[in-house]
């Protein structure tokens, strides 16, 4: 079967399953731009912004398997006991397109999402998400009136933010404050309202009416640890934040720590559990490299094919530099992934891909467009096989798969980083097998 034509049935059975009708073309202003469709009162689209297969030329692309995605968000709500799961989609949903893995885990029962940017969130709105958003970077320069009419959660720790929403809700004459989640630094020392500060915060926040606080955050810096000792440390902390909160009167209705790691060690759940890498089918590993689950579903698979093929002498260099050098008369296979396309140059002499089923070796430099291949022991090798880059491939040779572990232990980085990495060159589609 060609595979491109598998996902464009597989784009048309997502389409025919979705409980939302498309209403057509959507109008255009003036300027000849889109007006968002997403408000309640109208259906909901969903038409994953990369997922056309008629834009998908060049065979590499990715495929994000929906039901692994909903396998996963099963896994992490047994863990997480009774907590509501609020999905972390920064970063385009971890490389996968946060905009159709929120409309999935939307619909399997997440009850909110996450994200580092405005950007993102107002993303996720115009992808027509309802559910709970927070936006976590706390970075609003002048689009505090966007947060709101948006009806989006910002998460809060100075007073410039204070200052920003209380002024944008006034001058949109908000009738009820605006909730919002207060970050508190218990130890990770990147963002929040320090221990030192609280009741200075506390007092500020009081002071507002435009805001309500209608949660308490906190985030880990070593939840994938050893032991969890500096997870209890910081979580005793949180603890006594939050009374240090109450006793101004400041009593949030959830509070939430939980990243994938946390909820695999089941500290810290609370209320809400903030796990973004576990929905990708990646456990946080211990240092000893035994992950903390294994009942997590790979989503992401990354496959090209073979575009030119070549018998070269023993000693032949192969690509920039000539960094490999045949040591026998070689079969080389050319894919066209490069790091452009976040196949990183790290995996330069290092690394392999999948061809019929078996693993070869990527030889020599990868280029911005393009990597060569080691086929010479691939039997029966030719023009147009398809490639795997990541995940599983059963071919007649065998059948393997490469993990994200994998890849950024090669790369000396972390799976989040591989997953991150995956450019927008690539075409993302999205499966229901
Ligand atoms: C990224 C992030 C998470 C999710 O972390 P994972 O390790 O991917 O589960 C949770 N909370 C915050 C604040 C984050 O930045």
């Amino acid at each position: 079967m060609v595979a491109g034509r598998t996902c464009e049935k597989d784009q048309r059975v997502l389409e025919k399953n979705d409980s939302f009708l498309p209403p057509g073309d959507p109008p255009l202003t003036p300027s000849g731009s889109q007006i968002p469709v997403a408000r309640p009162s109208e259906p909901r689209v969903l038409r994953p912004r990369r997922a056309a297969p008629g834009d998908a030329i060049r065979p590499t692309r990715a495929e994000v398997n929906l039901a692994a995605l909903r396998h996963n968000l099963r896994v992490v709500q047994k863990y997480s006991g009774g907590a509501k799961v609020w999905a972390v989609l920064k970063a385009d949903g971890y490389g996968h397109g946060a905009p159709a893995v929120a409309r999935t885990l939307e619909r399997a029962g997440a009850h909110g999402f996450c994200v580092a940017l405005l950007e993102e969130a107002i993303e996720l709105r115009e992808a027509g998400i309802f559910a709970p958003i927070l936006v976590m970077g706390g970075y609003y320069p002048n689009a505090h009136a966007e947060v709101i009419h948006r009806n989006l959660i910002p998460v809060v720790y100075n007073e410039e933010h204070l200052d920003g929403f209380s002024r944008a809700s006034r001058l949109l004459g908000s009738s009820r404050a605006l909730p919002v989640h207060v970050k508190v630094d218990t130890g990770m020392a990147r963002l929040g309202v320090t221990m030192d500060n609280i009741e200075g915060f506390a007092e500020k926040l009081k002071a507002r009416g435009e805001v309500e606080v209608s949660g308490l955050m906190t985030h880990f810096g070593s939840a994938d640890a050893e032991n969890v000792s500096d997870v209890e440390a910081q979580l005793l902390r949180f603890e006594e934040a939050t009374l240090r909160f109450a006793e101004v009167g400041i009593r949030p209705q959830v509070r939430h720590a939980a990243n994938s790691a946390a909820v695999f060690r089941k500290e810290g759940l609370l209320d809400i559990v903030r796990p973004g890498i576990a929905f990708f089918g990646v456990s946080p590993t211990l240092p000893d490299g035994s992950p903390l689950t294994t009942e997590l579903q790979t989503v992401m698979r990354v496959r090209s094919e073979i575009v030119d093929l070549r018998t070269v002498h023993e000693g032949s260099a192969i690509g920039y530099g000539g960094l490999w050098r045949a040591k026998r008369p070689s079969r080389i296979a050319t894919m066209p992934m490069g790091y452009a396309d976040g196949l990183s140059r790290h995996l330069t002499n290092r690394g392999h891909v999948l061809v019929r089923g078996k693993r070869a070796p990527i030889v020599g430099a990868v280029s911005m467009d393009m990597s060569m291949v080691d086929v010479t022991d691939i039997e029966g090798v030719s023009m147009r096989d398809e490639v795997v880059i990541l995940g599983g491939q059963e071919g007649v040779l065998g059948s393997d798969s490469i993990s994200v572990d994998e890849i950024a232990k090669h790369c000396e980085t972390i799976p989040w980083e591989v997953l991150c990495a995956i450019s927008r060159r690539v075409p993302r589609f999205y499966r229901e097998p």
